[in-house]
């Protein structure tokens, strides 16, 4: 930044610019202008360099009062200080000044010294709230937000607490890139504007600009539902700002343990906290809590142990058997993985898919499964067997995983396998993400000669226009959704109207999570295909598929 080192006086009266200047003049450079009007005009071309203004009232053309209120409209002079120069004493008009947004006075009679010392002080003050301010939105930046609050906490007593919570907008940068850039701005100043009425009521509480449309709040409370109902209320009056488009804010709360915990840190929790309704529209406040912490913890635990443990072989793929069901005899297997840690213990996929999901390692997961899958076929074949086809699962990622076509068909290749022995099934879910990108990757694969199967159909709420959409081979229903929630007679018309649907499209059923006798003969009577549940088998190791189908597992 440049350095400001001028001083713009403004006086219609020639002599007394002289004056001024004269004293001025050791220290600063000197620029002026004879009113207002003139004034703006050299603030235009100067203002980078300009550290003070001192300001004349009694002017013609724009005097100063009218100079100041034009001023305070201006964000780029905010931290330029003016400082009124008065003949007398005059009070009315001093505080008129002080309203209007002037920052000191001198009297033109003070002794030069004197008003040497004034200009310094104010240009030092500007400075300092250069430094505190947020230019923005007006209020505190995250430095001085940071030491209010650390203030705050250490003053604070024993049986107080707080909350602190972190504040944004979902998707913000598509509301800047849609609403455009002048548009952002207006609805962060909308935030700051919404946060401080709202503390403001509330009575207590600091709060400030992180950055972007980030902003924080340190609130003491009784009860955590104080500081929810505040949230809400500055939420809904931010939307009600904003009418013309939709938006949702998203609030992470952490309610402090240790008060004596470097803010930046505490700041961090609550981010954690505001992470949990990212991405979903329906929660828009989450509170940082022991179970939130744990979980986390296990996530972590996870992310640094993945990498050895797929190297060391810890992942296992099991096999669970699908019955035909008018032989009631096992063909083919899903192939799930489970994760045996060094010690023995068993994690579920449950705990662990998510989590590579969300950092991408699923997809050398998945392909590790996919190989381990037709490692055993080629030995299948190799003892010169033909064996029934084993679907493996494909994640969601992998769709946006731009090798994951080639990988495929290039594991086929190495193994020297017919794709007809690889099933591949993609959760219903997935569609519902992109459905373009579904549909082509799915004709590719048909192409190359691959049987499609939906995962979980009627988990979802696009079932129905996926399968108009998209050209694909097996339904997978899982009794589960049908039993969860309404009653077993509506899941069981569901379940046969399915059935009966895909019989017309020509897909093949599978029903999964088969558990009882009375499901195996219901689903019988409808004509299902293959039934893979609990109740015919659960997901086994390898050398108990084998023993199951009759074969003798090489690994
Ligand atoms: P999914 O693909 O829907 O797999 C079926 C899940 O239902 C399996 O759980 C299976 O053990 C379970 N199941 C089967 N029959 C029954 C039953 O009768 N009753 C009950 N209660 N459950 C039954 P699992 O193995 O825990 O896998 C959970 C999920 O993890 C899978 O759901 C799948 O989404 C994912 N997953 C598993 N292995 C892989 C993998 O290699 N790659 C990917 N991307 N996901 C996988
Ligand atoms: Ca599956
Ligand atoms: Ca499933």
């Amino acid at each position: 930044m440049k350095r400001r080192n001028t001083i713009l006086i403004i006086d219609d009266n020639k002599l007394n610019r002289a004056t001024i200047a004269d004293i001025l003049r050791d220290s600063y450079q000197i620029l002026e202008a004879e009113d207002g009007k003139q004034a703006f005009r050299v603030l235009a071309k100067e203002r980078d360099r300009i550290a003070l203004v001192l300001l004349d009232i009694v002017m013609p053309v724009m005097d100063g009062f009218a100079f100041l209120k034009e001023y305070k409209k201006w964000e780029e002079y905010r931290y330029i200080p003016v400082v009124v120069t008065t003949l007398n004493d005059n009070q009315d008009n001093e505080r008129r000044c002080l309203e209007l947004g002037a920052w000191d006075f001198v009297p033109k009679s003070d002794h030069p010294e004197v008003m040497r010392m004034r200009v310094r002080n104010a240009i030092d003050k500007s400075k300092v709230r250069l430094l505190e301010i947020d230019p923005l939105t007006e209020i505190y930046g995250q430095q001085k937000f940071f030491q209010m609050t650390r203030e705050m906490l250490d003053r604070a007593g024993e049986d107080e607490q707080f909350a602190f919570v972190h504040f944004d907008i979902e998707r913000f940068k598509v509301i800047n890139a849609t609403q455009g850039p002048q548009e952002g701005n207006r609805l962060i100043c909308r935030m700051a504007e919404c946060i401080r009425e709202g503390i403001e009521g509330y009575g207590k509480g600091t709060y400030g600009r992180i950055n972007g449309d980030v902003f924080a709040m340190c609130l003491p409370y009784q009860e955590l539902g104080e500081v929810r109902s505040l949230i809400k209320q500055i939420s809904r009056s931010i939307k009600e700002h904003t009418a013309h488009y939709y938006l949702e804010t998203c609030a992470g709360i952490y309610p402090i343990e240790d008060t004596t915990m470097d803010i930046s840190l505490i700041l961090d929790h609550s981010a954690i906290a505001a992470g949990q309704c990212k991405g979903n529209y329906m929660v828009n406040m989450a509170v940082y809590t022991k179970e939130l912490k744990e979980r986390l913890l296990v996530e972590q635990r996870i992310i640094n142990e993945m990498d050895a443990a797929l190297e060391q072989e810890q992942f296992i793929v099991y096999f669970q058997p699908k019955y035909e069901l008018q032989q009631m005899s096992p063909y083919g297997a899903e192939a799930l993985v489970r994760w045996k840690r060094p010690d023995g213990t068993l994690v579920s996929p449950g705990d662990f898919i998510p989590v590579f999901e969300k950092n991408g390692f699923i997809i050398k997961l998945d392909y590790y499964v996919w190989e381990r899958v037709c490692r055993f076929i080629r030995s299948e074949l190799d003892a010169g067997r033909d064996p029934a086809p084993i679907s493996v699962n494909v994640s969601r990622v992998n769709l946006y995983n731009p090798r994951f076509l080639e990988s495929i068909i290039n594991l086929v290749e190495k193994y020297k396998i017919s794709p007809k022995y690889l099933h591949l099934e993609l959760t219903e879910s997935a569609f519902s993400d992109n459905a373009v990108i579904m549909q082509k990757a799915v004709q590719y694969l048909h192409g190359a000669g691959f049987t499609i199967l939906m995962d979980d159909f009627g988990s979802g709420y696009s079932s129905l226009n996926v399968l108009k959409d998209v050209d694909l081979d097996v339904l997978k229903i899982d009794m589960k959704f049908f039993s969860k929630g309404g009653t077993e007679e509506k899941g069981a018309k569901i379940i046969e109207a399915v059935i009966k649907m895909a019989e017309s499209l020509d897909m093949t059923v599978i029903a999964e999570g088969v558990e009882e006798k009375h499901q195996v003969d219901f689903l019988s009577e409808l004509g299902c295909d293959y039934i893979q549940g609990y109740y015919f088998a659960k997901p086994m190791p390898l050398l108990d598929y084998c023993r199951l189908i009759g074969a003798v597992g090489d690994e």
